[in-house]
């Protein structure tokens, strides 16, 4: 037995089945690149769901990662730590916003995001207790805690969890018509990914995201955007909402925001809206810790003095081109923004997902039937060729 089928046994018996991975094993990374027990090479075209926008192991988030453990990891937010205030100001002046409210994974800040709506529509909008209302989007993806679960419209997510949370409205995403007709006087929020990244690379219709944005002001609601996937430069800009000059009332970030190297999410508002928090209100122990902070100074550093935003549009451009040059009956559609790209095939993508997965591509299928390709935005025009010589193999059968 190799050691692959040795770890994927044990996992099997141990671990929960909440998850179905590729059958591969990752034990080293660098850059694009990961490498199996065996030392078999695979080129990363997922990118560990946008979360190693920045490249495994990015030499100069590694080192503040050492660095920092030197020196300490956790202070709580009982007492002040020397590394949250720097953090805090990098992110403000990167989003544009006032505040900033650190925790550690996506389903947590999307947590903090609508405890903040909520208690902004009671105290600021003045909504009667107990009656604020979300609005969220059909087919969202926005983790998988009680609250997230309780947004999606995804029957599998949400089968044997409930009772769900209350006050959430779904309507189509890129629906104007329906969301105008959602909004109500206790409306709080409208929440949503500006390209849904679970759901395949969904993009909004053209214009959509910044009339729903002034829908939301006429009305006195907040627009939240969750870019935990498709943020941080992703999609080729720093945030997907530039791309209809949208500036929302929150932002929801995580994943790239610790590099792939430690994890720490975040919102960022003004103090009209993240005002509302007073202590005692919202917390974690772990959120806003030193290590994470020093981990996300440096891996915002990155994304500024590498250019990943203008990598990820230019090389995004290149690459979505190729791919739609593509010809090949079960490919129906090539779309996205930046290297944030979906192939949608008219039927399941996981035995392509294999196979390229044994030409040294690795790739996860996501709602059956699309390819998501998200590689790391260090990546090189060159590895780009090297994975389409290996896509065209496997569209060319
Ligand atoms: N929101 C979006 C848009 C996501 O893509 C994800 C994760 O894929 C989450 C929220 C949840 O983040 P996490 O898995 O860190 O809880």
């Amino acid at each position: 037995m190799t050691q692959t089928q040795s770890i994927i046994e044990k996992t099997e018996q141990y671990g929960a089945k909440n998850y179905h991975p590729l059958p591969i094993v990752i034990s080293k990374a660098e850059g694009v690149w990961v490498t199996d027990p065996e030392g078999n090479k695979f080129m990363d075209m997922l990118s560990a769901y946008s979360a190693v926008n920045q490249g495994h192991r990015h030499p100069k988030i590694i080192q503040a990662l050492k660095d920092q453990a030197d020196r300490v990891t956790l202070t709580s937010r009982a007492f002040h730590n020397d590394q949250l205030a720097p953090w805090y100001e990098m992110i403000c002046k990167i989003s544009g916003k006032e505040m900033a409210l650190p925790m550690n994974t996506g389903a947590e800040a999307v947590e903090t995001a609508i405890k903040a709506a909520r208690r902004w529509a009671y105290d600021v909008k003045g909504v009667e207790d107990g009656k604020a209302e979300i609005i969220a989007c059909e087919g969202n993806f926005h983790g998988r805690t009680m609250t997230a679960v309780s947004l999606s419209s995804d029957a599998e997510y949400r089968r044997g969890f409930g009772p769900m949370l209350p006050g959430i409205n779904i309507v189509p995403f890129g629906d104007l018509e329906a969301l105008k007709n959602a909004i109500t006087p206790n409306t709080a929020a409208f929440l949503i990914e500006p390209i849904q990244g679970e759901a395949g690379i969904i993009m909004p219709p053209k214009g959509f995201l910044k009339a729903a944005r002034e829908l939301c002001r006429e009305n006195n609601v907040l627009f939240i955007a969750d870019e935990i996937q498709c943020g941080l430069a992703r999609t080729g800009k720093m945030f997907a909402c530039e791309w209809e000059d949208v500036d929302p009332d929150m932002y929801i970030l995580g994943k790239a925001l610790g590099g792939g190297v430690f994890p720490i999410s975040c919102v960022v508002a003004d103090n009209e809206v993240l005002g509302v928090f007073n202590p005692g209100s919202h917390g974690s122990t772990f959120g806003g810790n030193p290590l994470a902070c020093a981990v996300s100074i440096a891996s915002m550093q990155v994304i500024q003095d590498e250019n990943l935003t203008e990598r990820s549009q230019e090389l995004g451009t290149y690459f979505m081109d190729e791919l739609k040059k593509i010809d090949h009956p079960v490919i129906k559609e090539v779309r996205g923004r930046g290297l944030f790209i979906g192939m949608e095939l008219t039927e399941a993508a996981r035995p392509y997902c294999e196979q390229l997965k044994e030409l040294g591509l690795l790739c996860k299928e996501t709602h059956d039937t699309v390819i998501r390709f998200a590689p790391p935005l260090i990546i090189t025009k060159e590895e780009l060729d090297w994975a389409l010589e290996r896509i065209h193999q496997v569209f060319t059968k």
